[in-house]
């Protein structure tokens, strides 16, 4: 034992030392399974150290007498068995397991190591699990006992990662096998002969474990240096799954996007550290996330009680100034929302979606305020859910329809063409408006796959009832502006025209007054490829945005769609009816075709053809019909 090569070792400790201050210099981060690291790190540096003092105690065994180095043997062995147990409860803590409140997995670690501490200290006396005898070291029979301890180890973190696997996502799972295995072959190999890199493959492990799941990096924010929304939910699942009681102070900064375009990006980015830093004072047990781009949340353990004095507190404390640079000061203000779990919300997903509303709408309603969650009528937030629900079933079930509302071309006196509209009928709700269900869908981006789906439902329309042989010369489609927020939409889309062989004018695509003044540079490149491919744009809803006309008349509309609201307005009101007699009179002479909205009686299909409007479509034409009946009342003209 004295001529083993302790070079392994020293790096070990090197290595160890080093992950150890890096840890330590990092943010702490509040879960167990940070300690459970810690308490790994220390164990594996102990019983390196241990190895190396022994071996060199065996070195000088005349100074030192053997019986203290098969002491030091006996400690170094027992903390290199030990490690295995520190490891296996590192796993559990990371599938967020409290082994203190189950009393068998309590019961298996308290058994383990009184089998280990037996073990050893029995062999003190009858040598029966390892000897050291003349300077040499050799593994007896009872230390089969220490590997069936490690091997039950072993199998606690394979069914613990197994069980819990959705916990351990894929690139954790890959180390954390990886190192089972790895930990497997090492011990196999200690059953027969020593291995001299025992320590130095333990710590390369660890550093894989720093490096993937430990590193504090990975779960803060670079700007704020506050935890990140990712491990917000690490976090918030170990907190439900405690059942005690705690409380988020959830803070959104009003009209930051003013700041930050006002001031620039780098005295936004100081303002939200500045805020951060401040939350962190709050409260002595305050946890402080940074959501969004301007949301922080403050996750407030045990005292819920305390939750709207410290509200109260950060409200005050935005009737301060915050400094920027030079000097200069800044007013801003701030939203709160404060939510008591498990009473108001007893998941992450629930806390979120409430936590989500309750913003909204305070930024709406109570703008600088506080608000409690338990004050908020939920059924909204509840109701959306539903409808959030019925759309992903009706996506996955293919059961969308879209339905289609004939045009009326006043100079030809048919109906030359119709606009796609899609319905939505589910089991429990019964039909929902897409007034309700697109703006929800908009908001979770399933509009994305919505959006794809009726437009080939449109195409297929187009090309298996040979509407081109019919009066029909385009079918008008809503597209939402998230879909034209898409690189390669435009690409997308007359791939999918093509495969239905479907023509470019067959086509027109409605967008909204502030879908065609989103000025970000995808949007408006989709829209001039299409237009390049001879696709058609209709600007729907004309007069309820507050779109510049300036602005629109640089886009490459051919018709404008007037609200339906705007129409009726005009047969309620002299003044509304003027003004949109001179709109229409504008628009005829910028030479743009004009569609009216919501005609429902005879009155207002003769007055709006009179002043002017080139196509008329509502209910005193037909409502929106599915595609057989649309056809029928096409052939019926
Ligand atoms: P929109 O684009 O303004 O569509 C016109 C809406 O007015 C349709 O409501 C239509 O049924 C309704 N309407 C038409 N004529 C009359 C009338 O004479 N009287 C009355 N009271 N209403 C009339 P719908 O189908 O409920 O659609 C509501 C909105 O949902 C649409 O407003 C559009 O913004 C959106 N939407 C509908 N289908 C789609 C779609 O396929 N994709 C996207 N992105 N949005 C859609
Ligand atoms: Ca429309
Ligand atoms: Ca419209």
């Amino acid at each position: 034992m004295a001529n083993w090569n302790l070079s392994f070792d020293y790096a070990a400790v090197f290595f160890l030392l080093l992950i150890l201050v890096w840890f330590l210099s990092e943010k702490m981060v509040p879960l167990r399974s940070h300690r459970a690291f810690l308490v790994l790190l220390i164990n594996d540096l102990a019983s390196a150290t241990l190895e190396i003092i022994a071996t060199w105690m065996a070195r000088n065994i005349d100074v030192v007498g053997p019986n203290s180095v098969f002491f030091a043997l006996t400690l170094s062995n027992l903390a290199v068995n030990l490690t295995c147990i520190t490891f296996t409860f590192y796993i559990l803590q990371l599938a967020h397991i409290d082994v203190l409140k189950s009393k068998l997995q309590h019961s298996l670690f308290i058994i383990a190591i009184a089998i280990d501490v037996l073990v050893l200290s029995v062999n003190y006396f009858n040598h029966w699990a390892f000897t050291f005898e003349d300077g040499v070291y050799r593994v007896a029979y009872a230390s089969l006992i220490l590997y069936a301890v490690d091997a039950a180890m072993f199998l606690v973190c394979l069914v613990t990662i197994f069980r819990f696997r959705k916990h351990f996502q894929f690139l954790r799972v890959a180390p954390l096998l990886f190192i089972l295995a790895f930990c497997a072959v090492m011990a196999a190999l200690q059953l027969t002969a020593y291995v001299p890199m025992l320590h130095l493959m333990i710590t390369s492990l660890c550093l894989t474990l720093f490096h993937y799941q430990q590193n504090a990096g990975t779960v803060t924010d670079m700007v704020t240096k506050q935890f990140n929304r990712r491990f917000l939910r690490e976090y918030l699942y170990g907190k439900f799954s405690e059942k005690k009681p705690f409380g988020v102070v959830a803070l959104a900064m009003d009209d930051f996007k003013f700041i930050n375009r006002t001031y620039g990006a780098e005295a936004g980015d100081s303002l939200l550290y500045q805020v951060g830093e401040y939350l962190n004072t709050v409260h002595s047990f305050g946890i402080v996330f940074r959501l969004g781009s301007d949301q922080f949340y403050l996750v407030i353990d045990r005292r819920t009680d305390q939750l709207s004095s410290v509200a109260e507190k950060i409200r005050k404390r935005f009737h301060q100034p915050w400094s920027i640079q030079n000097g200069n000061a800044i007013m801003m203000s701030a939203s709160l929302c404060c939510i008591e779990c498990p009473k108001d919300a007893n998941s992450y997903d629930s806390l979120i979606d409430a936590l989500d509303y309750s913003v909204g709408y305070a930024k709406k309603n109570k703008k600088g305020g506080i608000i409690y969650v338990c004050d908020l009528d939920l059924s909204r937030l509840r109701q959306e859910k539903m409808i959030e629900k019925a759309v992903r079933t009706a996506i996955d079930r293919d059961e969308l329809m879209v339905y289609y509302q004939p045009i009326f071309s006043v100079e030809q006196g048919v109906y030359n063409s119709a606009e796609a509209l899609v319905r939505l009928n589910d089991d429990n709700l019964g039909w929902i408006s897409p007034e309700d269900f697109i703006p929800i869908a908009e908001k979770n981006g399933m509009i994305l796959e919505m959006g794809e789906m009726i437009l080939a439902k449109v195409c297929r329309f187009i090309r298996d009832f040979h509407l081109s042989e019919t009066t029909i010369q385009y079918i008008e489609v809503n597209i939402s502006p998230l879909q034209l927020r898409q690189p390669g939409f435009a690409d997308k889309f007359m791939q999918l025209l093509e495969s239905y062989a479907v023509r470019p004018q067959q086509i027109n695509i409605e967008i909204t007054e502030t879908t065609a003044v989103d000025s970000s540079a995808i949007v408006q490149r989709n829209i001039q490829a299409l237009v390049g491919h001879g696709i058609v744009f209709s600007l729907d809803d004309y007069g309820s945005g507050n779109a510049n006309i300036a602005y629109i008349n640089h886009m490459p509309f051919k018709l404008i769609k007037i609200d339906k609201y705007i129409i009726w307005d005009s047969f309620k009101s002299q003044k509304a009816g003027i003004t949109l007699a001179y709109t229409i009179k504008m628009l005829n002479a910028l030479e743009l075709s004009i569609v009216a909205e919501g005609v429902e009686t005879e009155e207002m299909r003769e007055h709006l053809a009179g002043i002017g409007c080139h196509y008329l479509q509502g209910w005193y034409y037909s409502r929106a019909v599915p595609d057989h009946e649309f056809i029928q009342l096409v052939a019926a003209q």
